[in-house]
């Protein structure tokens, strides 16, 4: 299948179905409701499952590919499973799989990736890329370059956060500036959300699912069961074929380009912002200027730069007026300590070197 051509066609691109193959009936049931939506275009199911801790449900292996391959005949959808080593690849490519996809806990190990690149070399086989359980860009590119170089083109990335431990929140935190990057250094590879992995419960995905469609993802996996709570593997995650309809209606598809009306608004706008952007900064320089000749004239009268309890009363009465300017606490702190730190380093300098001219 052409899986870049594919992904262009709907948006979002979604693949959906069960954390893990249990039973043929399992597969069967829950990927034929979910393909009568017409809302997901590939369908997954897990057949080797990589578990933090053993004695965990490992999958089926071989045992329930053949589930999945008669799903994907009987409902008209491709499919996809995880692949984390060659016998994997071997396997799936025996059965038929459409598209493989590889795991966080596989991206990370260069070894394993350069493994099933070999063993894909010469296959005309899309690879879905999940990043590495660690916020590192340049394993996650490092994965896609081992598997260009093996002669693979057609090629995803799919975020799932990155491992943390004990967050509030997510059971994987998105760190959203890391799949930004890896947009910006390889634009041509399309980009799915995982919100199933990141969130970890079903009540956290549709917020993370319309976060990606909002920061232009393609697409997005999501974890199906007929019966989520009785789920083999990632029960608290995973939704029914009726939830996952329910949450694609709910996700709002925000457009990327501007109508005429809408892009002459913002352009005066963000022309305004500019302006006041460059009377900030002049303010700024004119700021430094004031705290060179400060430094110069403790220079001369062998003063020490900082004086602790002043810059103390300043920064108290900025934050002060925090609430009325309608800026939070953070931000004003922050801004106050660069202001801060560079008119040390502009009086450090005169100290040094003394006046110019
Ligand atoms: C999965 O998709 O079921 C899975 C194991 O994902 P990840 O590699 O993101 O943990
Ligand atoms: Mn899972």
């Amino acid at each position: 299948m052409n899986l870049l051509k594919e992904i262009k066609k709907s948006r979002p691109f979604v693949i959906a179905g069960p954390c893990s193959a249990e039973t043929e009936e399992q597969v069967h049931n829950i990927l034929k409701e979910i393909s009568t939506d017409g809302k997901t275009a590939m369908l997954r199911a897990g057949i080797w499952k990589p578990r933090t801790r053993p004695n965990a449900f490992e999958g089926l292996g071989e045992l329930a590919l053949p589930w999945l391959i008669a799903a994907g005949k009987e409902n008209n959808l491709p499919v996809t499973t995880e692949v984390a080593n060659a016998k994997h690849v071997e396997t799936a490519l025996k059965y038929g799989v459409d598209v493989l996809w590889i795991g966080a806990r596989t991206t990370v190990n260069p070894f394993a990736i350069q493994e099933i690149a070999d063993a894909l070399r010469g296959v005309a086989i899309p690879v879905i890329v999940k990043n590495p359980i660690n916020p590192d860009l340049m394993l996650w590119i490092g994965a896609f370059e081992r598997l260009q170089q093996a002669g693979i083109t057609q090629l995803a990335a799919l975020h799932r956060g990155f491992s943390i431990y004990k967050h509030p929140k997510y059971r994987n935190i998105p760190n959203w500036e890391i799949p930004i990057a890896l947009r910006e250094e390889l634009p041509d590879i399309p980009l799915l959300c995982d919100p199933s992995h990141i969130s970890g419960k079903r009540d956290g995905l549709l917020e993370i699912a319309q976060k990606a469609m909002d920061l232009n993802y393609d697409g997005l996996m999501i974890e199906a069961h007929p019966n989520p709570d009785a789920a083999w593997s990632d029960p608290a995650q995973q939704v029914t074929a009726r939830g996952l309809n329910d949450l694609l209606g709910k996700i709002q598809l925000r457009k990327e380009q501007l109508s005429e009306e809408e892009l002459s608004f913002i352009v005066v706008m963000r022309e305004k912002i500019a302006g006041l952007d460059d009377r900030i900064f002049s303010l700024l320089a004119e700021r430094m200027k004031m705290a060179e000749e400060v430094g110069l004239y403790k220079l001369e009268n062998n003063i020490t730069i900082l004086q602790q309890d002043h810059w103390r009363k300043v920064i108290a009465s900025r934050l002060d007026q925090a609430d009325n300017l309608r800026l939070t606490y953070p931000f004003v702190r922050s801004v106050m300590d660069a202001i801060h730190q560079e008119s040390i380093r502009h009086q450090t300098k005169i100290m040094n070197q003394g006046p110019k001219d």
